[in-house]
């Protein structure tokens, strides 16, 4: 399918292939043409699956046909984290560049007076995290009632990130009549029934499930001490991978020990997270946008949701307890369709997520041996909520030891450490 097939109008159609966009995903196959007809829209989605056009796209559409004089908010995305909102608001920028609708992304963590002003101009479509559009309603500065269409996006993280309950009271405060749409990477029972009482009749769509990782992104596992984590970093860096590269980090203290580390090593890089303000995560997304920071170090909150084109290499310092964090994670590269690799350094207290990761993408993951900090004695071991050893012992490590890593079983074209050199992408976001 092309997106000629879909019917835009040609503000839309024409900001669409600007982008550098010519075949619409398989979300946005589905989902555009119901949203424009009206009907409510449940996706099982992640992020990278072009979920956002899937639903900024028929939202403009929709908005710019019924387009009346007053500058009440017509549609609200909401949606968990600062860079979330800001790249949703981005993307509605350049599909909507060509229309005359206006837009703004609220969101905590700064002042509100420049939020504040924008809203008192009047605006159609509003981005924004449940907690700034809280304060906001409770000031009397924003009202939902003109709402016409809402969107709950990322509705899982909004749960596992407490918002819950925000989320609840916003809903509470929607017109009866509207158009809703909701998206999750996963639908655990409470999700589902959020989902069932606010969505009326919706047409559900299914992409790539949470368990499933991108093809397209290749993946492996690095055996390594903790005391050599950052030595093997600096190795690979410095060896084997020339690009940029995002690293995730469990802890907020452990991003910037590992920024700092690298920056001893002339390797130019970055931290983001929840500790560093608004304007400095901001600063350090775009020097990284830009290529002139290389490494950008992120909590996985931080990183969630940043849309960066032509990443090709994620990091896994360590792996998370919650085995869906690394589906989002390694989602960070490969993007919509582009190649990318993934790299996770696991020590003994990385192996029993391990195994649960591996339990939910249903496969192994390849373990490269040919680098200086191979080990072949990690014993398995729980961690603490400090990321040290839980006493009480260890558990032999799973009989899972990798024979010693050939050639054969290496991909073609694979560099040392057994990764391909990227090739040029085969689409590129045009900026
Ligand atoms: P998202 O899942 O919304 O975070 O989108 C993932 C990435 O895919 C973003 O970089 C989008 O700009 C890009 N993208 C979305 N839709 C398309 C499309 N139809 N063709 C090419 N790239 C797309």
């Amino acid at each position: 399918m092309n997106f000629t097939d879909l019917n835009l109008i040609e503000p839309i159609a024409k900001a669409i292939q600007e982008q550098g966009y010519t075949n619409p995903t398989p979300i946005q196959e589905r989902s555009i043409p119901e949203i424009l007809k009206g009907s409510d829209f449940l996706g099982c989605a992640q992020t990278g699956t072009g979920k956002t056009a899937a639903f900024a796209i028929p939202i403009l559409q929709n908005l710019s046909k019924n387009k009346t004089k007053n500058n009440h908010i017509k549609a609200l995305i909401l949606t968990p984290t600062r860079e979330l909102a800001i790249q949703i608001e981005e993307n509605i920028n350049a599909y909507g560049k060509y229309l005359p609708l206006k837009q703004l992304v609220i969101f905590g963590g700064v002042k509100q007076g420049n939020q504040e002003a924008a809203l008192r101009k009047g605006i159609d479509i509003l981005v924004a995290t449940p907690g700034r559009l809280l304060d906001f309603i409770a000031q009397g500065i924003i009202s939902l009632k003109n709402i016409e269409i809402f969107v709950l996006d990322e509705a899982d993280r909004m749960l596992d990130m407490g918002f819950v309950h925000d989320v609840k009271r916003v809903i509470k405060l929607l017109p009866q009549r509207r158009q809703t749409l909701f998206f999750s990477a996963t639908m655990p029972s409470e999700i589902q029934k959020l989902a069932d009482s606010i969505l009326n009749n919706p047409v559900k769509v299914e992409v790539t499930p949470v368990s499933s990782t991108a093809e397209t992104i290749k993946q492996s596992v690095y055996f390594v001490d903790k005391e050599n984590k950052l030595d093997l970093l600096s190795h690979i860096l410095e060896n084997d991978i020339s690009d940029s590269v995002l690293v995730f980090s469990r802890t907020k203290h452990g991003a910037d020990k590992i920024a700092r580390k690298l920056q001893k090593d002339n390797i130019s890089a970055e931290a983001i997270h929840g500790n560093k303000s608004q304007n400095a995560r901001q600063n350090a997304l775009n020097n990284f946008k830009a290529g002139k920071t290389r490494i950008l170090v992120a909590t996985d909150i931080a990183a969630r949701g940043i849309d960066i084109d032509e990443l090709k290499y994620v990091i896994n310092f360590e792996l998370s307890d919650v085995s869906e964090t690394y589906v989002h994670r390694i989602g960070r590269t490969g993007r919509a369709g582009a190649e990318g690799s993934s790299i996770s350094f696991v020590d003994s207290l990385d192996l029993l997520n391990l195994r649960n990761t591996e339990k939910l993408i249903g496969k192994k993951i390849p373990i490269i041996k040919d680098h200086p900090f191979h080990t072949d004695n990690l014993v398995a071991q729980k961690r603490d909520s400090n990321n040290k050893p839980m006493s009480g012992g260890g558990e032999r490590r799973p009989q899972r030891s990798p024979k010693p890593q050939n050639n054969s079983n290496k991909p073609a074209g694979s560099t040392p450490t057994g990764f391909k050199k990227p090739k040029n992408k085969n689409f590129t976001r045009k900026k």
